[in-house]
Formats: C-alpha cells, structure tokens, sequence
C-alpha cells in the first residue's frame, strides 16, 4: 500500500496498481459462429467488432449471424438430439458435463480475464464470482442428469428437444453455464445466442466444448444482434426458448411466440428493493447496500436499487453510506483493487448518465464521489439520489447501472405498499435483527428472491426468477431443470 493520502479524502488510502496478467489469455482476431464442433463462417460475411469498454479499444472481430446461419445451427442441434444426446445413457450426459465443468476450472483464470476485459467488469468479481458460479453450475447439473427419477418422484420425465437460449451482457459465461447446464443434464440439445457486446468468454466455451469431446451439435454457439435472436425464436423447429434480457425485447419475444406451441421462460429486468430497519447491524447493511447496487457496476438484473431506510436512522445510515462510497476505487477492471470497473457499453452510459439528469430535473438531491474519472473508456460514479417519491422515474424504472434512490418509512405496512409498487418483482433485501420480521416480509414481497441480512447471493441450488414484468420460469436448482422438460404426471 502507498503510504499516499488521496487529496480529497483525507481518510483515504490509495493502493499500488496491481494488475493482473493478460499474458496466459489468447484472444484470436476473428471469430465465426460454432456449429457442429466446427468455427464456420457467416453467410453474410459479416463481422462487428468488441471492444473493450475500459478503454474502447476493440478485441476481436465476431461473425454476425442472420437466418440461414441460425439455420444451420438448428439444424445441427435437432440431428445431435435425434441420433445422439437422445439415444446415450443419462450417466454418458452427467459426465460429458462433468468433465466440461472441470475443463473450465482449469482455464477460470483464462476465462476471468477474458470476461473483464469484453465486459468492464473488475477481475476480483470475474475470478471469484462470475467464473466459480459458472462451473458450479455445471457440476451441480451434471450431478441431477441420471437422477431425474429422484428429482420428480412418481412422474415421469421426457426431454424437450432443441432449445433455442439468449443471454444479455451483464454476466456473460454465468448466464450461458446457467442456460446450457440445466438444458443438457435434462438431455436437450442447445442453440445459444451470446450478447453482441460479450460474446467473447462463450465462444471460449465453444473451444472447450470442442477440446472436451462433447458430440457434435449438441452444443451450439452462434453470434449476432438482435436480429440473430429474432431470427433463433422464429426458426419453427425449436421446441424452447430460454431468455435472459430486457423487459421490452422479453415482450416481443413472447409476443412472436404466441400460438407456436414453443416453450418459453423469461426472466427480465428489475427494480429490487432493499429494506433497512432502525434494528439492523447497520455497518453490515451499509456493506450489503454498496454490495446490493454498486457490485458490477449496477448491472444486475436484481440490483438492490431502490433502498428503504426506518426514518430514524435515516440520516446516520446516508451518512455512513456516504462515507463508504468515498472508499470505494474506480478504475482498470483489470486492477484487482478496483472495486467499480466500466460501464459495458457507450450505449448503457448513455442510459445511465439520461437517468441521472431525469433524477436531477425531478428535483431528487444528487450524491456522487469527487475525482476524475479515466480519460478513456465507459465510467460512471456511484450515484445515490435522496428525496426522492415513490412515483419518480428513477424509483420505477430499471436504469441497470450505479444509481441508487433512497426513501424512508416509519411502519412495516407502508414498506411492504411502497416496495410492492413497482411494475417488477424480481428480488428484495430486508436487514433486521428480528427473525419474526424477515419472516412476515418474506412472504409479504412479490419478489421471486428475499435475502435477509445479505444481498446478492447465488447458489446453483436455489432457483432464481421473477414475478410480474421480471418474467416467469425459475433458473437453478431443480425448478430450473424442471424447466427444460415435459413432467408426466
Ligand atoms: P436486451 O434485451 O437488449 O438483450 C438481451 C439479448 O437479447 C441479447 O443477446 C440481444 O442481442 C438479444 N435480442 C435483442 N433484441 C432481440 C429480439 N428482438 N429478439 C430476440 N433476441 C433479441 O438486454 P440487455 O441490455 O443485453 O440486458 C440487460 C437486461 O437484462 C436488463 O433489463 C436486466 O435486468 C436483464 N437481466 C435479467 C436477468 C434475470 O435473471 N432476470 C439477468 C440478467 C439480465
């Protein structure tokens, strides 16, 4: 550590550069679309480039997929579900998923560099959140393909067939270890569609799918915009769509579903509720409420980003938040110090710094750190807005970056009314010492998940979904793997 005071924080120390190596990681220049165990390129030709958002720098170039592609990957995935994935014992599936899970353990510290330099998101989360949870993932699946008796006692289980799967960018290889895990081990074959911005740790997926021997077709990676996804959800021979995203994109997706016979689960955006009462440790809370909506920059889905404090602590709490945040170190993702890395794209700060100004017009009282941000690249400060009302902009809508709205309450009826009124109900946080209240706020909150004295925690074992626009369906654990098959009573 630099025995260094920062001029503007006099409580403040900074910490020697500490980054980690790119050196072990290869990145090729041009990557085509994986069908088949085979890089084959793009019908069109087309290629868009990903940069890294820390310094706008472009990475590689990546093979834009459009509907005959998609085609061909689907095409691939029916005939390795037919003659293959089909037909092989559930034990031959656990351990194809098992030595893939073991595979990516090997290369996590590949995969983590990767991932923080195509998403902007600091190298301490990517190794130790974002790639561990990935391969948990696969070993907690591989473990429930030849026990699908146990897991549905009674009933008898049937594969879906080819599931088409799209991801956003907020978690790229957890999202995609999330969807194909569960897809495989319940003997379905796969067609995913990366997000375009982070399309880089799951084609490194497709190198080892390709190096564990997994057959041919049976995991398919193929990328693209928008207009790839469009075209995967439109291909007739898809009996699943599984998608991670946008609230808006969810609704024309189910929308084109409509009459298809297609299955589908959805698990959309969020505007997750953080409740603080005057028993709670508050130092903790303070930790769990900077871990709630600054961990990865803002961009998760079920982000504690609207916080409820008991008004009697109100103050002490902004304060101490306060102080917290000028801790907090912006910077190189790649740095393991840093603890707020880049925005993901030009496009979300864009949103970002748009929601900001909204919360400034409306009259909201602004906090953000002093100090200049990194000449290149996508940043934004951790944001906290106080006074504002329960029917601002910025209380209702997913603004999916550092920006946190606080209100306070007096009674536990009028939190319950004010974190229920929101169009989404995907998570919730709730910080008391008193187990009776965890309890009557659990079942009180339309939040598919309720932590207690803890923010963003995930497990493999625990499903994961939403409630009204955050989507339907659960991921994790065995609803998620109920998801991905007929159940016959
Ligand atoms: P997005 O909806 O813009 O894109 C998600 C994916 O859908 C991308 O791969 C994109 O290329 C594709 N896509 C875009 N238009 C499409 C179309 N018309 N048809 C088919 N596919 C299409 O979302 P995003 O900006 O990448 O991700 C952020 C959103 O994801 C946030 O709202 C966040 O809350 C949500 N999210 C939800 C969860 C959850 O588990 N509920 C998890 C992570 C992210």
């Amino acid at each position: 550590m630099e025995n260094k005071k920062n001029a503007s924080e006099d409580h403040q120390w900074l910490y020697s550069p500490s980054l980690e190596s790119t050196s072990h990681i290869e990145i090729k220049d041009k990557y085509e679309l994986f069908i088949n165990n085979e890089w084959i390129a793009p019908t069109s030709n087309k290629y868009f480039d990903t940069i890294n958002p820390a310094d706008e720098k472009v990475l590689s170039k990546i093979a834009w997929a459009n509907a005959q592609d998609v085609d061909k990957a689907v095409k691939a995935a029916r005939k390795a579900y037919d003659e293959v994935w089909s037909k092989i014992s559930a034990g031959d599936r656990s351990k194809y998923i098992f030595r893939l899970a073991r595979m990516m353990q090997e290369k996590a510290r590949e995969l983590a560099v990767i991932e923080t330099l195509d998403a902007g998101k600091p190298i301490r989360e990517s190794r130790d959140i974002d790639v561990p949870l990935a391969c948990n993932h696969f070993f907690y699946y591989a473990g429930w393909a030849d026990k699908l008796d146990y897991a549905f006692p009674n009933q008898k289980t049937e594969s879906l067939g080819v599931v088409g799967q799209i991801i956003p960018w907020n978690f790229p290889l957890m999202m995609a270890a999330w969807k194909i895990a569960p897809a495989l081990a319940a003997g379905n074959t796969v067609v995913l569609k990366p997000a375009e911005t982070t399309s880089l740790t799951a084609l490194k997926l497709a190198e080892i799918i390709k190096e564990a021997g997994i057959p041919p077709g049976v995991i398919n990676i193929i990328t693209g915009h928008g207009d790839t996804g469009e075209a995967l959800v439109k291909h007739p021979d898809i009996n699943k769509i599984a998608f991670t995203g946008s609230t808006q994109v969810g609704k024309a997706i189910q929308k084109a579903l409509v009459g298809t016979g297609k299955r589908s689960t959805l698990e959309l955006g969020g505007k997750s509720a953080n409740i603080i009462f005057d028993d709670a440790p508050i130092d903790q809370a303070v930790e769990g409420i900077v871990n709630g909506i600054f961990f990865n920059q803002g961009h998760v889905c079920c982000a504690g980003s609207r916080l409820y404090v008991q008004e009697n602590i109100a103050e002490k709490l902004v304060e101490k938040l306060k102080h917290r945040m000028k801790s907090l170190i912006l910077g190189n993702p790649l740095d393991k110090n840093t603890d707020i890395g880049a925005i993901n794209s030009r496009e979300q700060l864009q949103t970002i710094e748009k929601y900001i100004q909204i919360g400034i017009q409306e009259g909201s009282e602004i906090f953000q750190c002093e100090g200049a941000l990194p000449a290149n690249g996508f940043y934004c400060k951790p944001t906290i807005f106080t006074n504002v009302s329960q029917s601002s902009v910025l209380s209702q809508e997913e603004i999916f970056g550092p920006v946190l709205t606080i209100q306070t309450f007096r009674t536990i009826d009028e939190v319950i009314q004010k974190a229920n009124n929101s169009p989404y109900g995907l998570a919730a946080g709730v910080w008391t010492d008193k187990g009776s209240k965890i309890f009557n706020l659990t079942s009180k909150l339309k939040a598919g998940v309720v932590w207690a004295n803890t923010y963003n925690k995930f497990d493999p074992a625990s499903p994961f979904g939403g409630y009204k626009e955050s989507g339907f369906g659960r991921e994790g654990g065995m609803h998620g793997l109920g998801a991905y098959l007929k159940i016959i009573k």
